[in-house]
């Protein structure tokens, strides 16, 4: 399990994927059913832009989130199973 953050604000709305849920599903090679915090089970999912709660990785990833998650501002735990994908356009999509 991770704790990550969400990013809120991000004016990057999507991707070359169509879709920053498209983006995570092509690079995680995972399919989401519901959100990605270990104890919702919420379907309106988003490709969410966090951060892990680690000061050593300020990198930004994209995980799936329900709408209401990808709202909040506090420290979230994520399921043991979720892949985290790179946000960086430049390492993934438009490489
Ligand atoms: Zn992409
Ligand atoms: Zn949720």
């Amino acid at each position: 399990m991770a704790k990550i953050k969400n990013i809120n604000g991000t004016s990057d709305n999507d991707c070359k994927c169509g879709s920053w849920l498209k983006h995570w599903g092509k690079y995680s090679g995972q399919t989401a059913n519901w959100c990605s915090e270990k104890s919702c089970i919420n379907k309106d999912l988003v490709g969410a832009h966090v951060q892990k709660a680690d000061v050593n990785d300020m990198s930004w990833y994209i995980i799936p989130l329900c709408s209401s998650h990808n709202k909040s501002t506090g420290v979230l735990e994520t399921m043991e199973s979720v892949k985290f994908v790179s946000a960086n356009k430049k390492e993934t999509c438009e490489k």
